[in-house]
């Protein structure tokens, strides 16, 4: 029987901003050029989450309001699963405002957002400018050194615990707080970045890392000329 990946989408409706929302088409059309079936269910405010339904947990970037609310629920209603989930190996892609809400807490002046406690950082909301702009940073996930490229705009600064392992490394851009250089999270099979763009079809290669994780599967390369001209386009749009 062939595969099919499972996705859920973590607050759909709030937590997408950027395009973030193509990352899951590119998955899906990934999937589908390769036979490989393709499910998407969503899980919002008040929803349960069921640990072992999904492949892959996605989400994306939002708003410092619509965060607020999620924030309240993830802890509320979802915590125990996602780390069900993580610790089963499921994969789970969080961008911007979800990569945020993965750490301890994000700090807003006066308020202090709760997050899950999956991976070991504090954000906090700084008081210079927003960190905008084109992004490329160098990570390494598994088969040596690779560029990922995207947009990044963030007022939060996040900073990495002793126990949290950047994705990458800033080659071009601020990353998670403008001073360290460093950018997102990875731990196991759970990724946090700043980058949208949509991230996923500027750097398909990463797509397929995710799907290979999620399923187990070692992917047959597809013809990615117009995902490797998007690639190039985001680089240069940073100056890479
Ligand atoms: N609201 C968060 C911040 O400004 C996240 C923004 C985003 O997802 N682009 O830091």
């Amino acid at each position: 029987m062939s595969p099919v990946l499972r996705v859920c989408g973590l607050y759909p409706d709030l937590m997408n901003i950027y395009a973030d929302r193509g990352n899951l088409i590119l998955l899906q059309r990934r999937c589908e050029w390769r036979g490989i079936g393709f499910e998407f269910s969503r899980c919002g405010l008040g929803d349960r989450l069921d640990p072992s339904a999904a492949d892959l947990l996605y989400i994306g970037g939002g708003q410092d309001r619509d965060q607020a609310l999620v924030a309240e629920d993830l802890v509320a209603n979802k915590r125990g699963a996602v780390h069900e989930a993580a610790g089963s190996g499921v994969v789970l892609l969080a961008v911007c405002g979800g990569y945020q809400l993965l750490g301890e807490s994000y700090a807003l002046g006066e308020r202090t957002l709760p997050g899950v406690g999956l991976v070991d950082l504090r954000t906090v909301r700084g008081t210079g400018p927003r960190l905008i702009g084109n992004c490329v940073i160098e990570a390494d996930l598994g088969g040596g050194p690779r560029q990922i490229a995207g947009f990044e705009n963030h007022g939060g600064r996040t900073h990495l615990g002793p126990g949290a392992t950047a994705l990458g490394r800033v080659i071009k851009g601020h990353g998670n707080n403008g001073e360290d250089r460093l950018e997102g999270v990875c731990k196991g099979n759970v990724f946090g970045t700043y980058l949208h763009g949509p991230l996923l079809p500027k750097n398909a290669w990463l797509a397929d890392v995710l799907i290979e994780l999620a399923l187990d599967v070692e992917l047959d390369p597809l013809d990615d000329t117009l995902e490797q001209l998007a690639h190039q386009t985001a680089l240069r749009a940073a100056g890479v």
